[in-house]
């Protein structure tokens, strides 16, 4: 793992890459377009974060240490 990469999260759903402080205004984005997306984060965990339910998250892939 690379910690000084820039682009270290990764939006599934589009197909993108972000800045780790950049991902959740870009999830936020989903939220405010009523849509679920699926998100990977810095460490390599993918969440799901469904529209409709802000609290709501289910762990896809488990964070592996
Ligand atoms: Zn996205």
């Amino acid at each position: 793992m690379n910690a000084t990469k820039d682009r270290d999260c990764r939006c599934l759903t589009c197909e993108k890459d972000f800045h780790y402080l950049g991902i959740a205004r870009h999830r936020a984005a989903h939220r405010d377009k009523k849509e679920s997306c699926v998100i990977m984060y810095t460490y390599g965990d993918v969440v799901r974060h469904d529209y409709g339910d802000p609290e709501y998250t289910e762990k896809i892939k488990p964070i592996d240490w």
